[in-house]
């Protein structure tokens, strides 16, 4: 059997494959990001292939049709809203499950030739804030590290995140560099005990939303021990002094720690040369996700603690390619390549680069407001590409019926029945991992290729070729006249040389001269590149930035709800729910509850839980255990309606977004919970 080295579809980690027609999946050993090894649902990707419930032909208002109808239908549809509402009265909503290719498609139609940016994508719910977090400080989206660094650190301090379950190849690195390393040290900040505080020489079990607390309180440790880096701020870092005046006022009784772990975790940092600080959904699902980031950026570059091997703020994405979208534009605020859609000399450089008869001028909607334009009839044609909003997204019942308001919907998908496909007017079919060619950028700043080992089945294609065949039908078929996913790289490679006299961070040089077909995983700007070491940042005076930043004022609701992954789930399930291995884990919706709230609610094991919020309410069997203190509750995020039965966890989570980033919170919303049904 022929094996195609391809990449993982799930999470951001991008680990190498070697996969075959016949169902064989082996983690491929040459590539650098995993050097052979797999998690659970890595492992199990050759049981998730079958044709099972794939959406094989267009559909119009529920009826098999051709491709040519069900396009020249959508072009009509989206020309006549642009034509009678103006751009901004139509939007995308897409996914860090695309391919770069996909992305750039799709960005260049909407902000080049519709002339809008109302193109987000569920990537918002995942790492805005850390983009958000990087542009304040260093002045653009850089992840600076790498993760050799992981494995070179002294100090790895995990805050908001279970990397056992939701980026399980990087544990096990870091598993592996402390098994043959026992001096290294590992701190766990969350507020629940997971499978990652196994690993951790410190867990500190922190209040919901106490991270800036935290981090300020480590600030002003450093600052009040002389344990700041004098001449690396001084050349290279403004802002120190209100950010320290501003980290000085942070109470430490916010992060709800004794101040024997504060002293402990302090101390350590302080002394440790060497430290990594690896974040993610527990720090970016905030209403004040952004700040939480700078918090931690502030103490890494207070330090000098970046640029460094073995040193860093290191932000994992959670989806396999939402950094390559991150990277060409593919959210509401962000143009193409880096560049910024407020900047005009950036907006005819990329028009001109285009050739294109537009450019958006302002920024779009983000994901949240995006839907509330749908629910406020703003929005005339949606068109959803590779995810599931009227479940995946906060609020769901709401989505659901903002989606169901929009005269025209389009989703193109690789499963038919979907929660948002039961409302829309046209479903396209997409080809699905294994089927199509592509690149995806991991966490690590890494792209690789994702390769086609299987036939393409039914009718379905490439997400780049069905926006390139809505484009030509929309008079713009020169620009997007791509033969090819490597004419789309080609293309984006290009964007990048043209630009080449804009700084920005993100330079592609190193891929001009590869061979698409035979590219193997390379990360930019140049492999094994550690950014900042030269201590350059992208603010105009070539330093970065501090930002004063204080902690929120916290509530103490009866129940916070805090919502996340399982191991061997990905998302709303539609291939990872096909494995009777990985639906063997934890089999049904459950809710994670303290034995002392249990038996205050009178609930035992088994019984069913109404959590429920003025949003609206799920039935979760009780899954009573001390992971999470008293008071906090959780509930893992795939369960769709459709599967559930019971309702879905996002019905009861709010719409409350980060002011900067725009991310939803999730994960410490106030919820009422009750015993439904004893067991
Ligand atoms: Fe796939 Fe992530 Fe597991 Fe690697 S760690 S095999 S990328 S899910």
């Amino acid at each position: 059997m022929t094996l195609t080295r391809t990449t993982c579809p799930y999470c951001g980690v991008g680990c190498g494959v070697l996969a075959g027609a016949d169902g064989t999946i082996k983690g491929d050993p040459a590539h650098p990001a995993n050097f052979g090894r797999l998690c659970s649902k890595g492992a199990a990707l050759g049981e998730t292939t079958d044709l099972d419930g794939r959406l094989l032909r267009p559909m119009v208002n529920g009826k098999t049709t051709d491709w040519d109808s069900a396009l020249d239908l959508v072009a009509a549809k989206f020309s006549a809203a642009i034509a009678e509402y103006g751009p901004e009265s139509v939007a995308f909503y897409a996914s860090g499950q695309l391919l770069t290719e996909d992305y750039y498609v799709a960005n260049k139609l909407m902000k080049g030739f519709i002339g809008a940016a109302n193109i987000d994508t569920n990537s918002r719910l995942c790492m805005a804030s850390s983009v958000a977090g990087h542009k304040r400080a260093f002045g653009t989206d850089t992840v600076p590290g790498t993760y050799e660094d992981l494995e070179q650190a002294d100090l790895i301090v995990l805050v908001g995140s279970n990397l056992a379950w939701c980026h399980p190849v990087l544990y096990q690195r870091i598993a592996a560099a402390k098994e043959s390393r026992p001096d290294l040290q590992v701190v766990n900040v969350d507020p629940r005990r997971t499978a990652t505080t196994d690993l951790a020489d410190l867990h500190l079990q922190i209040a919901p939303d106490g991270d800036i607390a935290l981090f300020n309180g480590l600030l002003a440790h450093l600052a009040n021990t002389g344990a700041l880096d004098a001449s690396f701020t001084a050349a290279h870092v403004n802002g120190m002094a209100e950010t320290i005046a501003a980290a000085r006022l942070s109470d430490p009784a916010d992060t709800g720690l004794p101040q024997e772990d504060l002293t402990r975790f302090f101390d350590l940092f302080a002394r440790t040369d060497k430290v990594v600080t690896v974040y993610s959904q527990g720090v970016n699902q905030s209403s004040c996700g952004t700040d939480k980031v700078n918090a931690i950026l502030n103490c890494h570059l207070a330090t000098g603690r970046i640029g460094r091997a073995g040193c860093g703020p290191f932000s994992v994405t959670g989806q396999p390619n939402a950094m390559g979208g991150r990277e060409v534009g593919g959210l509401a605020n962000m143009l193409a390549n880096h560049l910024e859609i407020e900047n005009a000399d950036h907006r005819a450089a990329v028009q001109d680069f285009w050739d294109s008869p537009t450019i958006c001028t302002k920024s779009g909607l983000k994901a949240v407001d995006l839907f509330q334009a749908c629910a406020d009839g703003k929005i005339k044609a949606l068109w959803v590409m590779s995810t599931n909003p009227a479940v995946s997204l906060p609020d769901a019942d709401s989505v659901a019926e903002a989606i169901a308001r929009v005269p025209f919907v389009v989703t193109s998908d690789i499963i038919e029945k979907t929660d948002t496909n039961a409302i829309a007017d046209v479903l396209l079919p997409a080809a699905g991992w294994g089927e199509k060619d592509g690149t995806v950028t991991n966490s690590e700043r890494r792209i690789s290729r994702q390769r086609a080992f299987l036939k393409t089945p039914g009718d379905a294609r490439p997400d780049w070729r069905i926006i390139s065949d809505v484009a030509a039908r929309m008079g713009f078929g020169n620009a997007f006249a791509y033969q090819s996913p490597a004419d789309i790289f080609a293309e984006y490679v290009a964007l990048d040389t043209a630009l080449s006299a804009t700084p920005r961070d993100l330079d592609l040089s190193i891929f001009a001269d590869v061979d698409y077909a035979e590219m193997i995983p390379t990360q930019w700007p140049r492999n094994a590149h550690r950014f900042f070491a030269d201590g350059q940042f992208y603010h105009p005076d070539g330093k970065a930035r501090m930002i004063a930043v204080t902690s929120p004022q916290l509530s103490k609701p009866r129940f916070a709800l805090n919502t996340g992954r399982n191991r061997d789930q990905w998302h709303t399930m539609t291939r990872t729910g096909k494995s009777q291995r990985l639906s063997a884990h934890l089999a049904e919706p459950y809710v994670e509850i303290h034995p002392a709230d249990a038996i205050a609610l009178g609930a035992g094991a088994g019984t069913i839980i109404r959590v429920e919020s003025p949003n609206g309410s799920a039935l979760l069997r009780a899954f009573i255990t001390d992971r999470g203190p008293r008071g906090q509750l959780f509930a893992p995020m795939h369960w769709t309606r459709q599967r559930a039965k019971r309702g879905t966890i996002n019905s009861v989570t709010s719409a409350v977004v980060d002011p900067v980033s725009g991310q939803p919170a999730l994960k410490s919303g106030a919820v009422t919970a009750q015993v439904y049904r004893a067991a």
